[in-house]
C-alpha cells in the first residue's frame, strides 16, 4: 500500500497558500518530510489524517479515496499530531486501556495483552504505573506513538515528534519508529535534518507550500556531491562573500567564520571540496542558513 498525493493546495482564510501543487508518492517504509517552520508540513499531516480538507488535489492510500472515505483511513491510520494532551492523573498503562477501549478493543483479556505489549515495544513498561503528568518529553512522545499504534495502523504520521527532545530521547524515539515495520507507511515531518538522515529510505523537502525536493536521501546526496565547497573567511569580508557567491551556509569554527558554497565548478579563491551533508541539500533548496553553530575545534 501506498500513499499518492496530487496536486494538492490549500489557501487558508487569511490568505496564507500553505500548500501549493503538492504530489509525492510515499511507499512503504520511513518517509522524512522535511522544511522548515511554516512550510505546510503540518497542513500535508492534518489533510492526510482526514482532520482538514484541501481546496484542490486527491490522495490515495492504496485504493482508498482519502478525502472521500475519511472512516476508511481513520481504520488504518495511526498519528500522532504536533501536540496533545494526556490526562496528567493517569497512569500510562490507563492511558493505553483507555485508548484501546475507544478503538473498539473490547475484550479485557486482549486489550491488556496489548497494552503490555505496546509498552514493551515502546520502553515504558517499567513507568507503566506512574502518572504521566510527571513523564519526560520523550517519555510522553513515546506514549503518544504506543496509542497511535493501537489497531496496527498502515500509515502512520508523525508531525514534529522530535522538537524539544534532547539527544538520547531522540535517537531511542527514532529508532522505535524505524522498527515499526516495512510494510506501513511511516510519515515523519520534521525540521531537524539529522531524523531524516539515517533512518528514512525516502524524503522530501517542502517550501512554502512546495515541494522543492523529492528522492532517496543517497541520491540526493550523490547529485550534490562535488559541488560544494568551504573556506574559512575573516569576519569582516564575510558581507563581501555573501555578496558574490552562492552562501548556502556558515558557522563559527573557533570564532572563524567557515563558509559553504554551492557551485558546479571549483570557485578557487581558497575554496576546498567538501563531502555534501543533507544539511547542505536542505540549506541549498530552502535558503541559506544564519551562522547557528559555534564550532570549538577539540583541543
Ligand atoms: P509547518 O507545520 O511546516 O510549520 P503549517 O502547515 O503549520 O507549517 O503552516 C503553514 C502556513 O500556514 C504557515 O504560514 C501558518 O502560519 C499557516 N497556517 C497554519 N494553520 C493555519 C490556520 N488554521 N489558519 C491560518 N493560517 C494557518
Amino acid at each position: 500500500m501506498q500513499l499518492v498525493i496530487r496536486e494538492l493546495s490549500k489557501t487558508y482564510p487569511n490568505g496564507v497558500q500553505a500548500l501549493r501543487d503538492v504530489s509525492l508518492t510515499v511507499p512503504p517504509g520511513m518517509f522524512g518530510l522535511l522544511g522548515p517552520n511554516g512550510a505546510g508540513k503540518s497542513t500535508l499531516m492534518r489533510t492526510i489524517a482526514t482532520l482538514q480538507q484541501p481546496d484542490r488535489g486527491s490522495i490515495m492510500l492504496g485504493d482508498i479515496d482519502v478525502l472521500r472515505q475519511p472512516d476508511a483511513v481513520r481504520r488504518v491510520l495511526g498519528y500522532l499530531p504536533q501536540e496533545f494532551g494526556l490526562y496528567p492523573n493517569l497512569s500510562a498503562e490507563m492511558v493505553l486501556d483507555h485508548f484501546a477501549t475507544l478503538k473498539g478493543i473490547v475484550a479485557s483479556r486482549e486489550r491488556k495483552e496489548l497494552v503490555a505489549a505496546l509498552l514493551h515495544q515502546t520502553n515504558l513498561y517499567d513507568v507503566r504505573k506512574k502518572n504521566v503528568g510527571g513523564f519526560s518529553g520523550g517519555m510522553k512522545q513515546r506514549l503518544g506513538i504506543a496509542i497511535a499504534l493501537i489497531g496496527s495502523p498502515r500509515l502512520l504520521i508523525v508531525d514534529e515528534p522530535t522538537a524539544g527532545l534532547d539527544p538520547t530521547e531522540r535517537n531511542r524515539f527514532l529508532n522505535l519508529l524505524a522498527d515499526i515495520g516495512e510494510d506501513v507507511v511511516v510519515i515523519l515531518s520534521t525540521h531537524i535534518v539529522e531524523d531524516v538522515r539515517e533512518l528514512c529510505s525516502r524524503m522530501a523537502i517542502i517550501d512554502g507550500g512546495r515541494v522543492v525536493l523529492e528522492g532517496d536521501p543517497r541520491q540526493v546526496l550523490d547529485e550534490i556531491r562535488g559541488r560544494i565547497w568551504e573556506r574559512a573567511v575573516p569576519k569582516s569580508q564575510l558581507d563581501e562573500y555573501r555578496a558574490r557567491y552562492r552562501v548556502i551556509s556558515t558557522r563559527l569554527v573557533a570564532g572563524v567564520p567557515v563558509i559553504r558554497v554551492h557551485g558546479e565548478l571549483p570557485p578557487g579563491d581558497g575554496f576546498v571540496p567538501v563531502e555534501p551533508g543533507l544539511e547542505d541539500v536542505y540549506f541549498h533548496r530552502v535558503g541559506a542558513a544564519a551562522v547557528e553553530s559555534e564550532l570549538v575545534p577539540a583541543s
